[in-house]
């Protein structure tokens, strides 16, 4: 591979086979690679060991009992954007996996390797020679943060569609570890605010598999993204929504947010609009919480204000839309779907 020294490719048949191998220093996970390959060519990572997921048993299954959904992190976003199921209880996440990259990328990327992919920086997913041409920067060989040249922080984004609906539906992740065991947390703890090391995984854990309660009756839900070109294209701001509505107000509402921080958000502060009517006053109020809780930066080609003031309009709309929709729905128990339209 151009710019890049050679590594050794090592193919565990189990998940704790995998880990032990992932402990040897300079080891890395390979899932589908449709984000990780094109990493090594720019020569982002240089590792000795590439681990490939494909041949561990079972972790592309998927199952559903009393507890909720479960799937393998090994699942294909083309198995998660074409399972019936899925579609029907979970439609913002069917939506959010069918609308990542192009159909040839889904059919090899998977739930884990989505979750798990790289922020990103119009500064760092360049080649070796533009950002040697740029000395670099802070996250990767440099000293600098040319986006905020003053701070030692690393600001880039976390472009993930799938991981903002997961947050919507308060999924969890269970997670494995040759030296830690296995442990189940809430998605949000998968990640922390920092561009340059975003994951809270430990040397040697995996995301074994995601978890999702099954929605409660009436529970109308979808995603809806944001971006520049909408053949194949990172989220500029990627907004999902699940949300109930009883005698005219709001029962429930969970938004989760992605592209405009170094991890995706669980939006707070939705329990204040719970018992209100979704009119234009309330979509204010979740404007509001949506504004001030992105922190896009000039780490895209698109201004950082923009990026913000389209996961507001993007927020807004989708409760709207979704609200109307649940507000029509005849029967108890039905899920209203929408489209994953752009905003
Ligand atoms: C042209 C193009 C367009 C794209 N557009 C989008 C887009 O619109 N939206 C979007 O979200 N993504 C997009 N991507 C990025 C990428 O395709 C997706 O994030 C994809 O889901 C990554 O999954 P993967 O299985 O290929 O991950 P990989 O590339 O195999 O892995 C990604 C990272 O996650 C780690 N990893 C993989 N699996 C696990 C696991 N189970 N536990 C812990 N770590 C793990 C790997 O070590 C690596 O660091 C695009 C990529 C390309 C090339
Ligand atoms: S935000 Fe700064 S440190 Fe992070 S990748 Fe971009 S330029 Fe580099």
């Amino acid at each position: 591979m151009p710019g890049h020294r050679d590594f050794d490719v090592l193919r565990p048949a189990t998940l704790a086979d995998a880990t032990a191998l992932l402990l040897r220093p300079g080891a890395m996970a390979l899932a589908g690679g449709t984000d990780l390959l094109p990493n090594l060519r720019r020569g982002l990572h240089e590792p000795r060991w590439v681990v490939d997921l494909g041949s561990v048993a079972g972790f592309g299954d998927v199952t559903c009992d009393a507890d909720g959904w479960h799937l393998g992190a090994g699942m294909t976003l083309a198995a998660v954007a074409r399972h019936g199921g899925l579609g029907t209880e979970l439609p913002g996440l069917a939506e959010a996996a069918a609308s990542v990259a192009g159909p040839g990328h889904r059919t090899v990327a998977t739930l884990g390797g989505n979750l798990c992919q790289d922020t990103r920086c119009v500064y760092y997913n360049q080649s070796a020679w533009w950002r040697a041409a740029n000395r670099f920067c802070l996250k990767h060989g440099g000293q600098t943060c040319h986006v905020a040249p003053q701070g030692r922080h690393c600001h880039a984004a976390y472009e993930g569609d799938v991981a903002a609906a997961l947050l919507a539906y308060g999924a969890e992740v269970e997670i494995v570890g040759s030296v830690s065991g296995p442990r189940r947390s809430p998605l949000h703890r998968l990640y922390r605010d920092d561009g340059a090391a975003h994951l809270t995984l430990a040397a040697g854990e995996l995301v074994a598999a995601v978890h999702v309660p099954r929605p409660q009756r009436g529970t109308a839900s979808g995603y809806r993204k944001a971006r520049s070109r909408l053949a194949m294209d990172f989220p500029l701001a990627g907004v999902a929504a699940a949300l109930r509505v009883e005698a005219g107000v709001l029962a429930a509402l969970a938004v989760g947010v992605t592209g405009t921080n170094s991890h995706p958000l669980q939006l707070a502060g939705t329990d204040e609009l719970v018992g209100r009517p979704v009119d234009d006053e309330t979509l204010r109020a979740l404007g509001k919480l949506v504004a001030r809780q992105v922190t896009p930066m000039r780490s895209t080609v698109t201004a950082a204000n923009h990026r913000r003031l389209v996961a507001v309009a993007a927020a807004e709309r989708l409760v709207r839309e979704l609200a109307a929709a649940a507000s029509a729905a005849p029967v108890p128990g039905s899920a209203p779907r929408l489209a994953a339209n752009d905003a």
